[in-house]
Formats: structure tokens, C-alpha cells, sequence
């Protein structure tokens, strides 16, 4: 029965457009024009993606476990307390599934390619709200409680959140329609200048998640005195914060396929390994967030700022549609110029890689 599935073919790096390279990546390509069909049976042949899809797959199915268990909860529409949780919960569910969608179907074209990662972009910039929504309700230390920086906390996140995935989307292309249009490329592609992209994309996400962790960085490694806020949850935090830069280390230098090309083109290269420690940084993030939640709740009710409909769900909603705008806004060149190549193959139906 299994002979049947024949599994498509993999290439090297010398044998697909630049656009699909991967850095000190060599070989386990997937075909560039992939069909569909053939991107979901990639799930069950090793490729250079294939953990890159488990690794958030798999995960994906573990926070949407803790989401129906808190959305089951009798009491949880009427408490709004628990709304945050629920945005956190939410945004941990969307961003692994986005990103195991985008490796897995990033290989049907170069312009899907680059639509999946858009995509990508929009789930974990909206993670870093769900993030911040969660830390202004739960994890600022008793000191900054009704500060004046925890009115602004909120708003300041959802403002990062569109300059994130504003910033993310800008390095692959530039922008839409005024750097890209019709096959047009005016200034930079990613394939040209593969630095400038990365690293405007690592700024784009180091600076939501290091404003997001202000509060959480001053509670548990500089507050002293009273009102820090220094209980057992911390060093669970500490756990996550760790796990945090080590994601972003992985994230910027390449390591360990840089120091041999080749050698981890299917096993242990820094894509998975930066998949592995940001879902596990996210697991110690929700326990220790659902333990201050528990143990801070009395006194948060009696002195923090009260959780609303517009400061939780209001502003995870706006976050929503203003992402997608975005991802729609930098994707229309691209669908625009599929339906012009469309017409062309029509009339010229040589298929080439290119
Ligand atoms: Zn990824």
C-alpha cells in the first residue's frame, strides 16, 4: 500500500532559485513549484523542513488543549479576569499553526513563499500581544501597578505589534506596489541582501518582546524593596526568559549548521533547534503566568486596573484586523502578479523553475 505514495524527489541547494536557500543549508530541498498535495506528503518524508513543521505542529495541538480546557470553564465569559488568558492562550494557539502552515506549504512558489511567511510574521507579532495584554493583567510587579506606564503598556503593544509586522513583511520585499509590483523588484530583495532582511526581521521581533518583558525584566532581576512582587513564580519566569534569548541567539547566528555546512541539513539545524526553545520558552511563560494569575488574583481585583472588554478582547481584535490588513496589503502585488503569470503560461506553457 505504502509503495503506492511515491514521495516527491528532494534537491540541493545548487538546483533551486535563490529565493529558497537556506543559510548553510545544502541539500533536502523540497521542489520550488511544488503541488500542494505533494507539500502535505513532505510531512511524512525528511526533508530540511519537515521538523521545522512537527516542531509547531505538534505543540499547536498541546496549547489548543489548554485553551478548550479554560474556554470549557463555566465561569469564564462572566469573569472577565480571565480574558486575558484566553488572548494569550489564543495567540499561542495561532502562532505555532501559522508557522508549521508556512513551512509546509512555502515551497508551492516563490510568491507563496513569501504570502505563508507574511503570515508567520502576523501570528507571532500578534503572539507579542497576547503577551503584553496577559503581563498587564497578571505579572506587573505590585510597584508599577497603576503606573502611569501601565496605562500606556497596552496601547504601546499593540502599536509594536503593527510596526512588527509592518517591519517583518518590509524586509522580505520592501514595499508593496511602490518596491514590488508585476515581477518589479525596485530596491531590495531578500535574495540580494540577505543580512539587511534578517536582520531588520530580528529588530522587528527582539523589539516587541524586549518592551513587552520591561515589567518582568524590573521585577525579577532589579526591583529591591517592598512591592517587587518576588515570589516563587520568578524563577519559572527566569526559566522562560532564558529560553527566550537563547530562541534569539539561535535565531541570529546560524549555529550549528554555520560551523558546518551540511552536516544538519535535516537533523538539529538552528531552525528547529530556534522552534524547540521558543515553544518551550512559551510552555514556562503560561505556567507562570497561570500561577500568578491564581496567587496574585485577590490582590490584582483590589488594586490593579480593572480588565475590560476594550483592554483585552477590544484591542486582540483590532491587533487582528490591522495584522491582516497588513499581510493583505504586502500579499496583493504578489497575488496580482500570479494572475498575470497565469496568463502568460497560458500562452507559453514551458515549465522552468524560474
Ligand atoms: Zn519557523
Amino acid at each position: 500500500m505504502l509503495s503506492l505514495i511515491r514521495l516527491p524527489r528532494v534537491f540541493t541547494i545548487n538546483q533551486v532559485p535563490k529565493v529558497f536557500h537556506e543559510d548553510s543549508i545544502i541539500s533536502g530541498y523540497r521542489h520550488p513549484y511544488s503541488s500542494a498535495t505533494d507539500c502535505v506528503l513532505s510531512l511524512f518524508q525528511l526533508t530540511n523542513e519537515t521538523l521545522n513543521i512537527w516542531t509547531h505542529f505538534l505543540p499547536t495541538w498541546y496549547f489548543l488543549w489548554k485553551l478548550v480546557t479554560v474556554v470549557l470553564m463555566q465561569t469564564v465569559w462572566r469573569d472577565s479576569f480571565t480574558w486575558p488568558l484566553l488572548i494569550f492562550l489564543l495567540s499561542c494557539c495561532i502562532y505555532p499553526l501559522a508557522s508549521s502552515c508556512a513551512h509546509t506549504f512555502s515551497t508551492m512558489s516563490a510568491r507563496a513563499r513569501h504570502i505563508c511567511f507574511f503570515f508567520d510574521y502576523g501570528a507571532l507579532s500578534f503572539y507579542s500581544l497576547g503577551s503584553a495584554v496577559i503581563y498587564s493583567a497578571y505579572v506587573f510587579p505590585d510597584k508599577w501597578v497603576n503606573s502611569l506606564f501601565h496605562r500606556w503598556y497596552v496601547p504601546i503593544a499593540v502599536l509594536n505589534a503593527v510596526i512588527c509586522t509592518s517591519l517583518a513583511c518590509y524586509s522580505r520585499l520592501g514595499l508593496p506596489f511602490l518596491q514590488y509590483s508585476h515581477d518589479i523588484i525596485k530596491r531590495f530583495q531578500e535574495s540580494q541582501s540577505p543580512k539587511f532582511s534578517k536582520c531588520l526581521r530580528a529588530v522587528a521581533f527582539a523589539y516587541p518582546c524586549l518592551f513587552d518583558n520591561i515589567p518582568l525584566f524590573y521585577r525579577v532581576f532589579l526591583c529591591v524593596g517592598e512591592g517587587c512582587t518576588d515570589n516563587d513564580t520568578n524563577i519559572l519566569h527566569c526559566y522562560h526568559i532564558s529560553l527566550a534569548f537563547l530562541t534569539g541567539f539561535l535565531f541570529a547566528t546560524h549555529l550549528p549548521e554555520r560551523l558546518a555546512p551540511g552536516s544538519f541539513d535535516y537533523i538539529g539545524h538552528s531552525h528547529q533547534l530556534f522552534h524547540v526553545c521558543g515553544i518551550l520558552g512559551t510552555h514556562f511563560q503560561m505556567k507562570a503566568i497561570e500561577q500568578d494569575m491564581v496567587t496574585r488574583r485577590p490582590w490584582l481585583i483590589q488594586h490593579s486596573i480593572p480588565v475590560t472588554f476594550s483592554n483585552s478582547v477590544g484591542v486582540a481584535l483590532l491587533c487582528l484586523v490591522v495584522n491582516l490588513s497588513i499581510i493583505i496589503l504586502y500579499s496583493l502585488p504578489l497575488l496580482s502578479s500570479a494572475v498575470s503569470r497565469e496568463k502568460k503560461r497560458v500562452k507559453n506553457p514551458k515549465k522552468t523553475f524560474y
